[in-house]
């Protein structure tokens, strides 16, 4: 088999990672994900994306790169530290692992090349950019610049989401014909919360009301 018809999804267990993993199912003939235990807080989100890998029928590696320095410490990664309440737009929030994308990435590159697979695909999108720098579509075509070179072999980063908006990444779901799997498997909750979540914080209020307006749009 060709192996440009390979891929490897990057799956965190969330909305936009887990939707992605049922598009390249759909777009490559063979397609195998990832996740990462990086000391994250919530194990939880490692068992989801488990989960929705056997759904999906395909392969969950878990690399482990639990050694993050700590200094990077912060809401995702310590219990000592809460997630911020609601949305703001002047900083990036404190859910932010920084430079977390471009390490999940490498170690990605690296499991996909022995594996001979050239495409990776990500749930990240720069719509409802939250202040995620490594979310940007500027960062992901310099790190696919970057791996190749790093590797000698020639990758291409798939970001379906990139330029959808929450709304718009339900509406995938449902012409993917997994909605209600994404609704119901999926962990998007910084409180550790599966499905639809606690509601309050900054995930989920995004997760609802891109929600609300993809189920508003089909009614009407
Ligand atoms: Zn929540």
């Amino acid at each position: 088999m060709n192996s440009n018809s390979k891929a490897l999804v990057l799956l965190s267990g969330g909305q936009d990672s887990s939707t992605v993993l049922f598009w390249a199912k759909k777009k490559f003939a063979q397609v195998e994900s990832i996740g990462f235990n990086y000391g994250q807080k919530h194990k939880l989100e490692l068992e989801v994306a488990s989960g929705i890998a056997t759904i999906a029928k395909v392969n969950y590696y878990i690399a482990e790169i639990s050694t993050l320095p700590d200094v990077s410490k912060n809401a995702l990664t310590s219990s000592a530290i809460d997630v911020e309440k609601g949305v703001k737009s002047d900083a990036p929030p404190n859910t932010l692992v920084e430079g977390r994308n471009l390490l999940f990435l490498t170690y990605a590159a690296i499991y996909a090349k022995k594996k001979h697979v050239n495409n990776l695909v990500m749930g990240v999108g720069q719509t409802d950019y939250s202040g995620y720098p490594d979310c940007r579509n500027e960062f992901i075509q310099s790190a696919q610049q970057t791996i190749s070179l790093a590797t000698d072999f020639e990758f291409s980063i798939h970001t379906p989401l990139m330029w959808k908006n929450k709304a718009e990444t339900w509406q995938l779901a449902d012409e993917l014909g997994v909605l209600n799997i994404i609704r119901e498997n999926t962990l998007t909750c910084y409180n550790g919360i599966i499905a639809d979540g606690c509601g309050k914080c900054p995930a989920c209020i995004l997760r609802k009301r891109g929600l609300d307006e993809y189920l508003d749009s089909t009614i009407s």
